[in-house]
């Protein structure tokens, strides 16, 4: 990109978000690459580069000679499909650069001195309203930027673990004043327990660093077919259980298969009345699942949205900005509707130096979240926002259920393959992950590789019912649902035939 502040040359890039995206931007670099990348890193090439600096040039050289060429070509590539990705819109990628370029701290509210404060709570506002969180996202005034859907689990499980003990305390103190053990012991609780179906990997890490532990973690799931369900009557006797507290994490988007924990307001509002029954905390993980609700209003998309009309009766939740909304890494945002407790467990005590010295309305970003200095996050999210509109975004995520849909079909009618979790289910339950096995098991036991061989489309393997399982994860702007489909089809008829794959052969 040429100057990030010269609005012509900015342009230019910009264009790319409408050009066709009929190129073959390949979607790994070839392992060739990154062997020669991994023997040019100066430390091996040159013992004593530290005794005297390169110039800035080598460096610049260097970087783009070596080491972009070994890099995934995620970002530039609409067939990453591995993990839950995203890639960059480029209006995004400006803006990030642009941050980079002013490399603003944002951790205080000093409203007179800088705007950065309020555009990263006005932009959290605009998300809100995009996911349809209350009224201008009003009813979550708890809210902040995060490094991503973990560290946004941590702030949940935090916070959780917080109220669930205030209430045992009864206003007598809190975990963020008397610490996890004088509160527990204080309160007469000996576990706290997280209780959820299909809990990603990183809601276990969340509940180690917050001192729940990862044990403390449970799995109550409604059956074996169907593991992302939560078995809500087993939630019920987990809350009766005497001596302990509960925080029921609700998996909205399982990263294996793509399916949601709880279907429908019904179900959202038992799951309520039993938080609020037995005092128990209600987080969703809504990495990417959350973003359903940014899908139109046709039949096609109603299953789907319905699984989480329901999600505002939550008490937090967890957004990724880097996956489906297309903003580069790292970003991830946390909402949560008791602003109190966010502050009663982040606040930044006794630092008069970083007192924003106003009874401001928005707060300090530092007594709120995880960090101390941060970075302006915000800013690729308000640009994204504001160039795609509500029905650019409606666009951008139905493009990726389109060709999920289109992917799922060709695998449930192919001879060779099987579509996961069910081949008899409907299609319309499918968001934008997309499970399935080859038939054949010795092709199924080297499906990854051979995939991922062809350099043109990337897949993560997974697990279903204990065999080996493939996964597409379609989260990418640039998304083309026709060229897409036909190379992914493509791509997949060769591999089960044992052929190579050339994508030169594939029309433009
Ligand atoms: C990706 C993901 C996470 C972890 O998010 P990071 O942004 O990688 O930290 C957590 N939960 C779900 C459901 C996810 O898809």
């Amino acid at each position: 990109m040429g100057d990030i502040f010269d609005a012509g040359e900015v342009q230019k890039r910009l264009l790319q978000r409408h050009a066709s995206s009929g190129t073959n931007h390949p979607t790994l670099p070839p392992l060739s690459a990154i062997h020669a990348a991994e023997a040019s890193l100066f430390p091996r090439t040159n013992p004593s580069w530290h005794t005297q600096g390169l110039s800035d040039a080598d460096v610049v050289a260097h970087i783009l000679g070596d080491i972009v060429p070994a890099l995934t070509g995620q970002a530039a590539s609409s067939r990453y499909y591995g993990f839950v990705t995203g890639g960059v819109l480029p209006i995004a990628e400006w803006a990030d650069n642009v941050v980079s370029r002013m490399d603003q701290n944002v951790q205080v509210h000093l409203p007179a001195q800088y705007v950065a404060t309020t555009v990263e709570d006005t932009a959290l506002e605009m998300l809100a309203g995009l996911l349809r969180l209350g009224a201008g996202g009003d009813e979550w005034k708890g809210r902040t930027f995060t490094t991503g859907a973990t560290g946004s689990n941590v702030l949940g499980l935090a916070c959780g673990r917080e109220a669930v003990l205030a209430k045992k305390l009864g206003g007598e103190g809190s975990v963020g004043e008397l610490g996890l053990l004088a509160a527990c012991l204080r309160a007469g609780i000996s576990e706290i327990q997280v209780l959820t179906s299909a809990g990603h990997s990183s809601l276990s890490k969340a509940a180690s660093v917050v001192g729940i532990g990862r044990r403390c973690v449970k799995e109550l799931r409604r059956s074996e077919d169907q593991p992302w369900r939560l078995d809500i009557d087993a939630v019920e006797r987990e809350l009766q259980r005497p001596g302990v507290a509960s925080i029921i994490a609700v998996s909205a988007g399982d990263v294996n298969t793509g399916g949601f924990a709880l279907d429908g307001v019904d179900e959202w509002t038992r799951v309520r009345d039993l938080a609020d029954k037995y005092g128990s905390w209600i987080h969703v993980d809504g990495a990417f699942g959350i973003f359903a609700r940014v899908l139109g209003l046709g039949d096609e998309y109603a299953p789907l949205k319905r699984r989480i009309e329901g999600i505002e009766l939550a008490d937090s939740i967890t957004v990724d900005g880097h996956k489906i909304l297309n903003v580069p890494y790292d970003c991830g945002m946390f909402y949560t509707r008791s602003a109190s407790t966010l502050q009663s467990v982040f606040t930044n005590p006794n630092a008069a130096y970083l007192s924003s010295g106003s009874a401001a309305s928005i707060p300090s970003p530092l007594n709120i979240g995880l960090e101390n200095s941060r970075r302006f996050r915000a800013l690729p999210v308000y640009a994204a926002l504001l160039a795609e509109g509500y029905a650019g975004m409606e666009r951008l995520v139905s493009n990726m259920v389109q060709l999920s849909r289109r992917v799922a079909a060709f695998l449930r009618d192919s001879p060779h393959y099987e579509l996961l979790p069910d081949e008899r289910a409907e299609l319309d339950g499918i968001f934008m992950i997309v499970l399935f096995r080859a038939k054949d098991g010795a092709l199924n036991d080297a499906l990854v590789e051979r995939i991922n061989e062809t350099r043109q489309m990337y897949v993560s393997g997974t697990a279903w019912r204990g065999e080996k399982a493939v996964r597409i994860a379609v989260s990418n702007w640039k998304v083309d649902v026709e060229r897409d489909f036909e190379v992914v089809a493509a791509i997949l008829n060769a591999v089960a035939a044992g052929e190579a794959f050339d994508i030169e052969n594939i029309r433009k």
